[in-house]
This record gives structure tokens, sequence and C-alpha cells, in this order.
């Protein structure tokens, strides 16, 4: 009856029809443009037909359709707001026209149902689900909310209090929850799935299931608009993080509470309103764009990884806070490894770590005890270097200092096989001055964990101008078989995130000097996003290490960074007060009684800093400490682009992310960058040149702002 590229219509039996999706040359199916004008095709072909009694809706695939095509949004979102209503608008009368045939639907749910894939199976009259499969809106984490009717159907369907939950949340959800929401009929193993639903297909046309009951249903009000529902679902959305830079899940709670009392079509205009406002955000500008880079990120380091052979045995070079991490996640994750140290206690303590975090594993049920002991088994704690010459990777992380570094690593080089790989944990110090003794260093890279390693998502792969690009291959492969997401870089100062917080530190120290309350300064940036301002971030992180990063990062670029005479990091350090580490920082720390440091402000803290500071800052508004504090990172960012640091905008982007924290409702700083528009960004920065160096723009923003460019492809 219909043949395209995604999607088939054939005659059954009995006068049933078949609406099939099967992409052409492609494992899934997606609600792309493509897809949707197909199905328009094919609906049409159906209500053409007299002689049909019913049709079923599946997948040809393992998976129904997983979603919607997200590569097609970026573009779409940059459409005037009114343009995206009639977007939205057009996908609803295609669902309409589906919801609206003239004979009973059943869709057959396989595998993902999610998104506008899930919008397919609301649309059809019943649906049943296979055991493995899951549904779900997971538009609420792209900054969205479920477009073409989803919110009008699901609310009419499982009531206001379940609708909210699922979409607000955005999690998937499987076969019982779905039934128990009343959103699906039958759940049943996959072998049985589309029997069955043809059964009920039948059934339907037969008149023994009432179809035009469960279509009405969603056509009308909802029928459980549950005011107290609403309001949970306010104070739920507060609390898991909603606010005025993520405004999509409160839309979402406004949208259905104002849109309960509504037939269909009222409905469905407030939801394509809604949809465009929130596609218009920049949060989910972001939040796409961090979908798009997230998958580039893993792509990348899957086709890279496949190069090289897998690394099996691993050995770590210090158990300190570093090595312990790392010995553990390995561990965790399958690599074997053997963890040395030259100090009996420090062993102790590494081993020490990590049987606390698996029984902490063990005792929330997310670990069998046998399963944590073998993984305990697998790190093998030794003050020798037995078993090294059998290793794989050797990952050093031993103190920051390039002496001691180069005496570990030289002496390590002469154990391991010449085949292995050494990678130097290194915050600060070049991968090069580091490979001067060695005689391998085509083998030797730096990999950058960052602290807590169980925690932290990031590792920076670091190639020294010697590395082999099969050691780096290997490293990554090592990364990902850890969890984490590598990202590979250039060997240079600071490689990419201590690299581009640094200008931002010193655009805090520089505020600090004017006379700008550091307080203030917290609250003005964590209002602005970042999870803790930079005082407190300084505090975190130790003056002890920030200030030895900070030098180094300032020595490798001394034209563009320097840091201001007295700056308060260095004061603080000099006066002992190294953060929260020794309890007193920019902030005072107590322990609170689950043993977390709780900080205060501390007077003494003021009185320090009056010292070195002018009076002129009190005049300054939150919106220039925002613009003096982001515009330094912004430009790094580009001299780190211009440089070759990292090769994408969208690997450099993620590592701020996953790095440093940035707020994801900007991207990273490149994506911020883009978003304020770049001739903008040059502006402003050109006008707080006085303050510095580091906002001076790299030729090649300069350039692409002349030319109305951006950092992404629109
Ligand atoms: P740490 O002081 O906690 O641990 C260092 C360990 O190395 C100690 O246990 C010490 O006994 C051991 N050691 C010293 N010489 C050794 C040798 N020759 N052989 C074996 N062990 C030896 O330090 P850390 O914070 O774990 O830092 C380790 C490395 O990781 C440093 O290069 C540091 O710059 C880097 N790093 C630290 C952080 C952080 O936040 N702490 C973050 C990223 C990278």
């Amino acid at each position: 009856m219909f043949s395209g590229h995604t999607i088939r219509v054939q005659r059954l039996n009995e006068g049933f029809v078949e609406l099939c999706f099967d992409r052409e040359k492609s494992s899934i199916n997606k609600l792309d443009a493509q897809t949707l004008d197909e199905l328009t095709k094919a609906i049409a072909a159906i209500t053409d037909a007299a002689d049909v009694r019913g049709v079923l809706v599946r997948s040809a695939k393992d998976s129904f359709i997983v979603g919607a095509d997200i590569t097609e949004f970026p573009k779409l979102f940059t459409l005037p707001e009114e343009q995206v209503v009639a977007f939205a608008k057009r996908g609803q009368v295609l669902m309409n026209a589906l919801e609206d045939l003239p004979v009973p639907t059943v869709a057959a749910i396989e595998g993902f149902a999610l998104g506008g894939g899930f919008e397919v199976a609301l649309a059809c009259d019943l649906r049943v689900m296979s055991s493995s499969a899951q549904v779900g809106f997971p538009e609420v984490k792209l900054g969205l909310l479920p477009g073409y009717g989803r919110t009008v159907r699901m609310a009419r369907l499982a009531g206001n209090a379940m609708a909210l939950e699922w979409i607000t949340t955005g999690d998937s959800q499987k076969g019982a929850a779905a039934q128990a929401a009343g959103v699906v009929s039958d759940v049943v193993g996959a072998d049985e799935l589309v029997a069955t639903a043809l059964d009920v297909l039948k059934r339907a046309a037969s008149g023994a299931i009432d179809w035009r009951q469960a279509r009405s249903r969603k056509l009308g009000a909802v029928a459980d608009a549950c005011a107290e529902a609403v309001e949970k679902a306010r104070e739920r959305v507060k609390k898991a993080g909603a606010n005025k830079h993520q405004p999509a899940a409160e839309t979402i709670v406004d949208l259905l509470a104002n849109a309960a009392d509504a037939p269909r079509d009222v409905a469905l205009e407030l939801e394509a309103q809604a949809f465009a406002r929130l596609a218009k955000t920049q949060a989910a500008d972001s939040l796409v764009q961090i979908f798009l880079n997230e998958q580039l990120v893993k792509k990348k380091a899957k086709e890279q990884s496949k190069q090289a052979h897998p690394l099996r045995q691993a050995a770590v070079l210090g158990a300190g806070i570093m090595g312990g991490g790392i010995a553990y996640t390995s561990a965790v994750r399958g690599t074997r490894v053997l963890l040395k140290d030259i100090q009996p206690q420090q062993l102790e303590a590494g081993v020490g770590e990590a049987k606390k975090l698996l029984a902490k594993q063990v005792s929330t049920g997310r670990l069998e005890q046998k399963r944590a002991d073998e993984i305990l088994q697998s790190i093998k704690p030794q003050l020798d270097y037995n078993g090294f010459e059998n290793v794989d990777i050797v990952v050093e992380a031993v103190v920051e200092n390039l002496k001691i570094k180069h005496t570990a690593l030289s002496e390590v080089e002469r154990l391991v096989r010449p085949d292995s790989i050494i990678a130097s944990n290194t915050s600060s110090l070049r991968i090069d001055d580091l490979a001067k003794p060695l005689s391998r260093p085509e083998n030797f890279l730096g990999m950058h964990f960052f602290n807590p390693v169980p925690v932290m998502p990031l590792v920076e792969v670091i190639r020294g101008s010697k590395t082999s690009s099969e050691a780096v291959a290997a490293v990554v492969g090592y990364a990902v078989a850890m969890g984490k997401t590598p990202i590979v870089v250039k060997d240079g100062p600071g490689f990419l995130v201590n690299r581009i917080l640094t200008p931002y530190m010193l655009a805090f120290m520089q505020l600090v000097r004017e006379g700008v309350d550091f307080v203030r300064i917290d609250q003005v940036m964590e209002g602005f996003g970042w999870p803790m301002g930079p005082a407190y971030l300084n505090d975190v992180i130790g003056m002890d290490t920030g200030t030895h990063v900070f030098d180094v990062i300032c020595d490798g670029f001394p034209q563009r960074l320097r840091r201001p005479p007295n700056d308060a990091v260095q004061l603080m350090k000099e006066k002992g007060r190294l953060g929260q580490k020794n309890g007193v920082g920019f902030y005072k720390y107590e322990k609170d009684p689950a043993g977390k440091p709780k900080k205060s402000v501390d007077p003494d803290s003021y009185t320090l800093l009056a010292s070195v500071q002018q009076s002129a800052g009190q005049s300054i508004t939150d919106q220039e400490i925002i613009d003096r504090m982001m515009l330094p990172m912004m430009v790094e960012a580009a001299w780190c682009l211009q440089e070759q640091v990292v090769e994408t905008p969208h690997e450099l982007d993620m590592a701020l992310l996953l790095g440093l924290g940035c707020p994801r409702y900007l991207g990273g700083a490149l994506k911020y960058a883009d978003w304020l528009g770049l001739e903008r960004v040059v502006a402003l920065s050109d006008r707080y040149a006085e303050f510095g160096e580091h906002y001076r723009v790299p030729p090649s923003l300069r350039e692409k702002a002349a030319q109305a460019g951006s950092y992404y492809s629109r």
C-alpha cells in the first residue's frame, strides 16, 4: 500500500494492515523529517483504502522508534519562535491523523519507544509492550518538553499525577510501570509481541474491545487533574534543581496544570506554544548540543580504542589520594592492578579506602559481597616491583616533583616490557619534560585524572611531542574501560582544563583586589549556575595546590597570564589558610554531624584581605562580575582551540563540563560564546582590556566574529 525508505504499509489477512517502521541501511528507527514525511503518506494511503479494518503499528528492528533525530534540532531552534510553533503543530496534525483514523490502531512496542517514538504509540488506540521494552519522555533532559501532543495524550491516559512524574523526570519506564499507569494494555514476552498485538487489534475490530472508548479518553479534559499532584510536582522539580536557567521542568508543570480542563485542540495549542518557548531557551540550545557532543566524544574514543589492544594488567605507582583512586577504579571495572608505594601506611590507606567504597556498594545492594571480594583481590598492594615485567600499563601518581618523578619513571621503564605504556597523572608538569630521561618516549604520555577519581568522569589524555598514536589509542581504551570519558589534548602548560580555569581565577583575584567581597562573587557566580563560586573552589582545591598550578600556567604564558600583585590566593597560602584541608581558607570549615565540612564566613578573612584591597569595587554590578569572570574563560578556550590543544570545540566544551562542572545550561565556554554572539564577546573583552592581557582575544576569534561566525555549525 505504501513503501518508503523508513516505512512500509502492507496488507495482512482479513482486512488488517501493518504500518511497519523499517529504516533502510540502519539498525534503528528514528522520527526524523523523512520519517514524518513518509508517515503522512502512509496514513493517507490507509485513509484512502476503503476496506481496512484495523492497523497494526510495529517496527522491523529491535527497537520500536528510539526518538527524534536530535541532529535536526540545532537548526530548527535558530528559527523564529512562531516557526518553531508551526513545526510543533505540523507534528501534532500528523499524530492527530494517526489518532483519528476511522479504524482501530494498536502499537506493538519492542526495545525503545522514547520521545517522538513513544508519541507514535500514544497516538494509537491501544498499546502492547514487550517485557524488555522501555518507554518514556526524555525531552526534559534536553531542556524541552514532549511536543506533537504527547503531554496531552499522556495526561489523558494516565492522569496528571503520573504524567507529571514521567514527563518532568524524563526517566524511561518498563512494562509493569506502563501497565500500572494505564498506557499499555498488555505486557508480553518479545516473541509473543506481534501476535498479541494483532490479537488485540482483531478483538478491537470485532467489538470485543471498546477501542472508541479508549480513543475518546484522549480527546476531552483530563479525568484526574489533581491540583495536589501539580503542587507536589512543583516542589519536586524545584528540589531537583529547576531554576531560571533550566526552566523546562517548571514549564511542563505549568502546561499540564493549565491544559488539564481543555479539550484536545486547545491543549495541543498550549503545548505547541510552550514547546517553542523552551526550544528558544539557552538551556535547550546547550543541552541539545551537549547531547550531540557526548555522542561525538564517545564515538571518537570508540574508534580510537578499536585500533589498540586492550590493556589487561595495570600498575599504579604511588598509593596516595590519586593513585588509590585510580587503582580502585581500574579494579572495579575489571582491570587488575598492582599498587606500589614506598610507604606501607600509604598502601594500607589506599586499600582501606577501596574497602570502604566497596563495602558501601555492598550495603546499598549495588554489589554482591563475592564480587566485592574479587575486586579487592585484584588490587595487589606492594612495596617492591614484583610483577612489573608483566604489566601493560603503569600509571605514575607519585608526588608532584620533577626530580622524584624522573627517578620513578626511569626506574619503572627499565623494569617493564618494551611495549608497556607509562602514563603520568601529573597535574602541572609538561609531558615532554617528564619524558626527558626516558629511552622510549613514544610509549609515554599523560593521563590526567581529576579528584576524586571514582567520581570525576574526565580523563585528559596528554600527547607528548614524541608519544605514539598507538600509545594514545591504548590509553584512550583503558580510560573507557575504567568508565571514564577520555579527551585527547596536546602537551602544554596546564593542558586544557586547568589552563582554562586559570584566567578565570585571575579575574577573581583581580576583583577581590579591587575590593569586591569574595562572598558576593561566590553568590553571583553560584546564582549564575556554577556549583561553587571561585573563593569556595579555591578552598576545595587547596591554596598550596592552586597557587602552584596557577604559577606553572602563568609561567607558561608570561605575555598573557599574570597574577595580580599580592593576590588573595597567595596571601591565604602565606598565612597558612590552605582551605578545606586545614579547616580555614577564604571560609572557615567545621565538620557537620555527617563528617562533611560545612563552611561559614570568617571575619578574619576580611581583615586579612583588607590589607591588599583597593576600595573601588563596591559599585560593580552583578552582570559585570559575571562578564569579568567568564570572558577570560571564553578567551582562553579560544586560544586553546586556535593552538589545537584539543581538536574540536565539542571536546573542549565537554572537558569543561566534566572537569570543572561548568553549568550545563551554558554548554561550555565556546557554546556560551556562541550564545552571546562572538561579536559581543570580542566587544566586551576589548572593553575590559585595561584589566589585563587575559582579556585579549586570539586572532582566530576576532576573525570569526568579523565574519559573523560561530564555533558550532548552525
Ligand atoms: P599524594 O601525596 O597523596 O600521594 C603520593 C604518593 O606517592 C604517596 O603515597 C607517596 O608515598 C608515594 N610515592 C612517592 N614517591 C614514590 C615512589 N618513588 N614510588 C612509589 N610511590 C611513591 O599525592 P596525590 O594528591 O595523590 O598526587 C599524585 C599525583 O597526582 C601528583 O602528580 C599530582 O599532581 C597529581 N594530581 C593530583 C590531584 C589532586 O587533586 N590531588 C589531581 C590531579 C592530579
